[in-house]
């Protein structure tokens, strides 16, 4: 078997696409432009890159982008008063602040001061909550972006087994609560899960969210399942340094009946979500209908 390649860059460009015409009618007929403001604190290499990369994809969707680029050794206190003036600025729809965060600063206690409205990246407790309880929420963009791809390819996901491999707050925990509320039999493993492969044999959805290059086989794979590979990392193979997934792509590919590939999979959906949440900011905030 030779699995379907799920096109992530494709449908992130095509989610783009669509925000772009929204934005553009929410000009034409409201006078609004959604507006997103991106926090970083210190020089993290790969933060960088990504903050760099939704600031152009922002601009290029018509939206305001803001970035404020702020010292390693930022206090506290100036980040919660740069965060409480974003909360207030008419003109930005969307806050995000790029996590990791040096370790002086509080992470939950930062983001926990982002206007739930504004919380686009949705890891706020409030939309946290929201999202437990099954109401509108902002909803964190990583996951929406895989469900997003699994609707797309299985349709509906009612009755299906899923098993996600990870328990972050920022992707694991999330995509179950999706995956849940789609009427999918969750189950959630871990570095604690008692034979992994076993259990994410089971799946008829395979969600991989660990952080370890290339741990999840073949061997993992039911037969026909749809794999979601979220692991971005960076090893050196043959000299240079290449980005591979938490899947063996190779062998997983060989059993699986569908699979993201690592670049080019859940990556680009990520930012595309993310402008889509800040247009559905700026929407609610307007009293408008949200985008669909
Ligand atoms: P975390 O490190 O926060 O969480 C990793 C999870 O994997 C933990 O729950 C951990 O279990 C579990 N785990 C670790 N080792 C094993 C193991 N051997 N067997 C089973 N489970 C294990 O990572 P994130 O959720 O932040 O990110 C996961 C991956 O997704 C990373 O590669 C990251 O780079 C990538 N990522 C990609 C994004 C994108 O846009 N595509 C966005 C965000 C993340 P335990 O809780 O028991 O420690």
């Amino acid at each position: 078997m030779t699995a379907t390649v799920i096109d992530g860059k494709a449908f992130a460009a095509r989610v783009r696409g669509q925000v772009a015409e929204q934005v553009a009618r929410l000009k034409a007929e409201h006078g609004l432009v959604p507006g997103l403001a991106v926090v970083l604190v210190g020089e993290d290499p790969a933060s960088q890159v990504y903050v760099g990369a939704k600031g152009k994809q922002t601009v290029e969707v018509g939206m305001i982008s803001v970035e404020h680029k702020l010292p390693v050794d930022t206090s506290e206190a100036d980040l919660l008063a740069l965060i409480a003036a974003l909360n207030a600025d008419a003109k930005i729809h969307g806050i995000l602040v790029q996590l990791p965060l040096p370790s002086h600063l509080n992470s939950d206690l930062v983001i926990n001061s982002i206007d739930p409205a504004k919380d686009v990246d949705g890891f706020h407790i409030s939309n946290v909550g929201l999202l437990g309880t099954g109401q509108k929420a902002m909803v964190p963009c990583t996951p929406l972006g895989c469900l997003m791809m699994l609707r797309a390819h299985l349709g509906k996901l009612s009755g299906l087994n899923a098993v996600v491999v990870g328990r972050s707050n920022i992707v694991g925990k999330p995509m179950a609560q999706l995956l849940l509320g789609e009427s999918c039999t969750v189950t959630i493993a871990h570095s604690r899960t008692r034979d992994l492969a076993a259990v994410c044999r089971g799946a008829d959805i395979l969600v991989a969210a660990v952080g370890r290059p290339e741990m999840i086989t073949g061997d993992y794979v039911k037969p026909g399942a749809t794999v979601i590979d979220v692991g971005i990392n960076r090893i050196q193979r043959d000299g240079k340094t290449r980005l591979v997934g938490d899947v063996d792509y190779a062998s997983a590919a060989a059993v699986a009946g569908a699979i993201t590939p690592v670049p080019g999979g859940v990556g680009p959906m990520t930012i595309a979500c993310l402008l889509a949440n800040t247009l559905t900011a700026c929407c609610r905030e307007n009293g408008l209908p949200e985008p669909v």
